[in-house]
């Protein structure tokens, strides 16, 4: 019975990535999978796919129109994956994020770690499985983990991320660091961008204390360049967060370069962010030294201020 294998909503590298790679390795298995992705490719993704041949996933809306079963990679909780995500038995997670509104009424396979990629955690078990990586997929998983991790700047990074990306560099014949600040900068492409789309690309809803919180994080090499758009930022925010229901929406706004976030928060309640980072938001915005990673730095504060 074919399985379909998805990253999550607006899907980043990793998401594209590491849905291949699992892919590959369960048919390698003997499994019949298709990776598949709940988004377009952005920027950044679109260079790796460019830069290694391989072909953009085919998108999906739903999956029970073409499954019974699928495996998530990259995340677990329901508002980030399929909408028909509850009428589909998951038989596989891969991930390397915190599990939350997550349930299923099956057993399951379910391997997590708190490792900076979850194309890292799918390099490990090609490894257990003796299964071997091919050029082009080594090039791609490379690709994500860089991306996650920044290129090793991200407090998420961990030593195993590092080796994988040395040892997949061998196997792709890439000098990783030139390659991958090329990468990082095609991402941060943003003069062609509409508000719209920089607020929505890299977006991630989160339910905390009842409210739904709306967290989008842009990266450029040049902070000004962004904010020079902020009165457009704030009113597409504004119209997202009407209607779509959020209640609050934090636009991190990260130089890949220097590692820091300036924050703009829309929606109420802005005291809570305000206690999550100790810091005092002026004019909605406050700036945040060290904070590049929205999955160690800004989710568990904010979770632990509401
Ligand atoms: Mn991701
Ligand atoms: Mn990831």
């Amino acid at each position: 019975m074919k399985e379909l294998v998805f990253g999550h909503k607006n899907p980043d590298t990793d998401a594209i990535v590491a849905a291949k790679a699992f892919s590959y390795l369960q048919n390698q298995l003997g499994a019949d999978t298709e990776a598949v992705a709940l988004g377009t490719p952005n920027e950044e993704t679109k260079f790796v796919l460019d830069y290694f041949k391989e072909p953009a996933p085919r998108i999906i809306k739903t999956a029970k129109n073409e499954v019974a079963a699928v495996m998530l990679v990259d995340h677990n909780e329901a508002q980030q994956s399929v909408d028909d995500i509850a009428e589909v038995q998951v038989t596989h997670v891969v991930d390397h994020h915190r599990i939350a509104n997550f349930e299923t009424a099956a057993p399951l396979f379910y391997h997590a770690e708190p490792l900076g990629c979850c194309s890292t955690v799918i390099y490990k078990l090609f490894k257990q499985n003796e299964v071997t990586v091919p050029a082009k997929l080594a090039g791609l998983m490379l690709s994500a983990i860089i991306s996650d991790t920044l290129l090793f700047k991200s407090p998420t990074t961990t030593a195993q991320d590092e080796q994988a990306v040395k040892e997949l560099a061998k196997i792709a014949g890439v000098d990783y660091e030139t390659y991958g600040l090329d990468m990082l900068k095609a991402g941060t492409n943003l003069g062609s961008k509409t508000e719209e789309e920089l607020i929505t690309a890299d977006a991630k809803s989160f339910e905390m204390g009842g409210k739904k919180v709306r967290i989008d994080q842009v990266n450029t090499v040049d902070l000004n360049e962004v904010f020079a758009r902020e009165a457009a930022l704030r009113t597409a925010i504004e119209k997202q967060n009407k209607e779509n229901g959020y209640d609050l929406f934090l636009l991190m706004v990260t130089n890949i370069m220097n590692s820091d976030t300036r924050l703009l928060v829309v929606g109420e309640p802005q005291e809570t962010v305000a206690k999550a980072f100790n810091v005092k938001l002026v004019d909605n915005k406050a700036d945040l030294p060290g904070v590049v990673s929205r999955k160690k730095q800004v989710v568990p504060p904010l979770e632990k201020a509401f």
